[in-house]
């Protein structure tokens, strides 16, 4: 069935919505985007991605297309349109179409382009995998130095991917001077005690509105959250260990480079942050 999309405050046939070859989203990966999940036809942290959007645009310089409540709406009216239960909502803005290929930024009065699309998977919330926990492999982090910015220049996440699945398993995570850094498309955890580990913020990693999230409901549940770097060694030598993503929200991971976490299968302190994330944040939910 053909996808009803948003392009530049029109609501179009998939088909129908076209963006110039001169698009600097297109030439330059010149362009930040979020992707916010749907649960039960409602938006899941909203306004944390509306945040961090707002940030990323601010550190390329770039103009915000529209206002937050525009975009809220916008978001709305999308789910409403494809009837989505369960998904999410893709949001991308590019520096726009200045008409040719420069380097240097176009002129400020280049109208950004806005796109918004919706992906129906029903059932999101009860992933099978999320019984059984990823497998992951560790690989060398060889994206650029502001992780922080949520881009669309991907390319060194998908083929980070393909290493993981030309071995068999679900996932990579990147590792820069020995240590973890985040997962393909996921901040990574390990869990040791009553403690949960996981690289603190800077440029390194995204910021992930789950991530903070999760390490708020975990200190409110009692666990102590430790921000800092860990290594592969520390990993496999963990007794749990997990990724967040707005789209796979808390899964476990249960082994890496083919060596069992703790006791290899989704252990109890995992299953419970799952288990308050998804409650937390579908009552809150709008
Ligand atoms: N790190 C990277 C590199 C990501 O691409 C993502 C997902 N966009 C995340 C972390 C998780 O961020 P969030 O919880 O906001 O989806």
């Amino acid at each position: 069935m053909s996808r009803t999309v948003y392009l530049n405050g029109a609501y179009l046939p998939e088909a129908e919505a076209k963006i110039s070859i001169f698009d600097r989203g297109f030439l330059m990966a010149d362009g930040v985007y979020e992707v916010t999940s749907v649960l039960d036809g409602k938006l899941i942290d909203f306004s944390g991605h509306c945040a961090r959007l707002g940030r990323s645009l601010k550190e390329l310089d770039m103009a915000a297309p529209c206002s937050d409540a525009a975009l809220l709406e916008a978001h709305r009216e999308l789910i409403r349109l494809n009837d989505i239960t369960d998904g999410m909502v893709y949001l991308q803005v590019t520096r726009g179409n200045p008409g040719d290929r420069d380097f240097a930024y176009p002129a400020a009065d280049t109208a950004p382009t806005l796109v918004m699309f919706t992906q129906s998977k029903p059932g999101l919330a009860d992933a099978p995998a999320a019984k059984t926990g990823w497998k992951v492999i560790s690989v060398p982090d060889q994206r650029w130095g502001r992780r922080d910015i949520k881009t669309t220049q991907l390319l060194y996440p998908s083929m980070a991917k393909m290493m993981a699945k030309a071995a068999h398993v679900d996932d990579a995570w990147l590792v820069e001077e020995g240590m973890v850094t985040e997962g393909t498309s996921n901040n990574a955890y390990i869990i040791k005690g009553n403690r949960i580990i996981t690289r603190q913020l800077s440029h390194d990693i995204l910021h992930g509105i789950t991530r903070a999230a999760v390490l708020r409901f975990a200190s409110e549940a009692q666990m102590e959250v430790e921000e800092r770097p860990f290594t592969v060694a520390e990993a496999k030598g963990a007794d749990e260990a997990f990724i967040t993503s707005a789209s796979a929200f808390v899964m476990p991971v249960v082994e890496l480079d083919g060596v069992a976490i703790g006791a290899g299968r989704v252990g109890a302190t995992v299953t419970r942050l799952r288990e308050i994330y998804l409650e937390e944040m579908r009552k809150a939910a709008i």
